[in-house]
């Protein structure tokens, strides 16, 4: 298979949708005849199974420092489209409002059925505030509310669902390897269904309009959207190669510009904001070192910020910590632990960068092997800023010092908030496993597979739970039989979706 991220995705969906009618109809799929809508309920399971395949993608990242920033960021888009009635209470139950980020250089975020988005790290690299990267979210927010993508797909309804996620999935993975094949598949009977499919225009001035609203109302700086949109436009006039795949997808017509310029007109001048944005500069730059850069370039960020000289906080916040983080990835860990510092002190005024130095020392020293000063760090950050970054990143160290027990107690309270968090499944399950307590240990393992959409991965684990509570060694630990109850119903749970799974692949062929 195809190893990266949606690379050189010049096909968001919308066009990833259009290559793939012509595919599906060509091959002669069934239909679904009667041309009836896609439900919201369906349209989720079509996008969880597409969410699925790029959780196993290798550029798939689960990075807690960057998805806790765009959480911070997407929550209130959210709360305001419900405040404005733009996602219904049937919407906000039914799908999943799930940001799946990829480690892509390329500058793309996308909209995927059933409330699945894409993000690359490319955008929010690129991105020079919060106020553009929300523009961006509320815009892609907005595709999924007015319900777009199920009116693409509605339009298609010859094809089934099934038929329709599965062509999305070739055609995701033909987009990613630009080689001869891909350009075969794509070829010019794609591309001719492909403009026939892409969101509308007046597609796009909606989610536009709609997106400008809910982002103004969360409390992000109008600006953001029209800064965003400059900078796309400049994007437009170079030559395009291949790094801003939003913009092909998104073109920037006349009527958009109009539309934003004269919104801009309206704009009320917001006073320049009294403190600079350090902690967007910082995960902007954290953003660009994830995003698999070579060595080269690590090094010479490393450099850049050996040799910054006496510069305010919010120019020398970004490159000390691109220095910082380069220099830990080179195995440099010396020249991390000086840049950290020096980072530390530029920043110490402001308690949310503070923040983000000390999750930044942490994480270094943790890399470094030196567990109890990762700790330390981490035991600086107030108590009411500490998230899942903090909880994430001190778990495997305080789990291998002995703290097993007061760790799981912590991750289980994270799981019950939100039992999608695999991350936090996977934790848990080392904390049980450090405490001899096996059956739970499994269970966990499990519920990481279900977390992360693979049913087939975790009916396995259950099973092998319920093998080892049968076994001579069961009841070892407290609680094993309520524990061993709860896998039996878990298990008689994901099998029965392996077999609906299971059916709906058999009415496919
Ligand atoms: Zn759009």
């Amino acid at each position: 298979m195809v190893s990266t991220f949606l690379r050189g995705a010049q096909r968001l969906l919308c066009v990833v949708l259009a290559g793939t009618m012509t595919l599906a109809a060509a091959q002669g799929l069934p239909s679904l005849g009667d041309g009836s809508s896609m439900t919201t309920a369906a349209e989720r399971k079509l996008g969880a199974r597409i969410a699925r395949e790029l959780y196993r993608d290798p550029d798939y990242i689960d990075d807690a420092v960057l998805e806790d920033y765009v959480q911070s960021i997407w929550q209130p888009l959210l709360a305001a489209a419900r405040q404005r009635g733009e996602l219904t209470s049937e919407q906000d139950e039914r799908y999943a409002w799930e940001i799946l980020m990829g480690r892509d250089r390329t500058i793309n975020a996308f909209a995927l059925p059933g409330g699945y988005l894409g993000l690359h790290l490319g955008l929010i690299g690129a991105v020079s505030s919060r106020d553009e990267l929300a523009s961006v979210l509320a815009h892609e927010l907005t595709h999924v509310t007015q319900r777009h993508i199920s009116r693409l797909m509605e339009q298609s309804s010859r094809v089934t669902p099934w038929a329709i996620g599965a062509m999305i999935l070739g055609a995701l993975a033909v987009s990613r390897s630009p080689d001869a094949a891909s350009a075969v598949i794509m070829g010019a009977q794609g591309a001719a269904v492909q403009s026939q499919l892409n969101f509308s225009r007046d597609m796009e001035r909606e989610a536009d309009r709609i997106g400008y609203g809910v982002a103004t109302q969360a409390g992000f700086d109008p600006a953001g959207f029209v800064s965003m949109f400059d900078k796309l436009q400049q994007a437009s006039k170079l030559n395009d190669n291949g790094s801003f795949p939003y913009l092909r997808s998104h073109p920037l017509t006349t009527e958009r510009m109009a539309d934003m310029q004269a919104r801009q007109a309206l704009l009320e001048r917001r006073p320049a904001p009294t403190q600079p944005d350090l902690v967007h500069g910082m995960m902007a730059a954290r953003a660009r070192v994830l995003s698999n850069p070579g060595p080269d370039r690590l090094r010479s960020w490393v450099g850049e910020a050996g040799t910054l000289g006496p510069v305010p906080a919010a120019q020398a916040a970004p490159v000390l910590y691109a220095g910082a983080l380069s220099a830990s990835r080179l195995r440099d860990d010396e020249a991390a632990r000086g840049l950290v510092q020096r980072l530390r002190v530029a920043v110490q005024a402001d308690p949310k960068a503070l923040r983000q130095a000390a999750l930044l020392d942490a994480e270094l020293r943790s890399a470094a092997g030196d567990a109890a000063g990762a700790l330390a760090a981490l035991a600086v950050i107030p108590a009411d800023q500490a998230g899942r970054p903090e909880l994430l990143l001190a778990a495997p160290l305080q789990i291998r010092s002995g703290q097993a027990a007061e760790v799981a107690q912590r991750l289980q309270a994270r799981v019950a908030l939100d039992a999608r968090d695999a991350a936090a499944w996977q934790q848990l399950a080392s904390a049980y496993a450090q405490q001899g307590q096996t059956l739970r240990a499994i269970r966990a393992e499990a519920e990481q597979q279900v977390a992360r959409l693979d049913y087939a991965g975790a009916l396995d684990r259950f099973k092998a739970a319920q093998n080892y509570a049968r076994g001579p060694r069961q009841g070892n630990a407290p609680g094993d039989h309520i524990e061993a109850s709860i896998i039996d119903v878990r298990a008689r749970a994901i099998e029965a979706i392996v077999k609906e799974q299971e059916k709906e692949r058999q009415a496919e062929r």
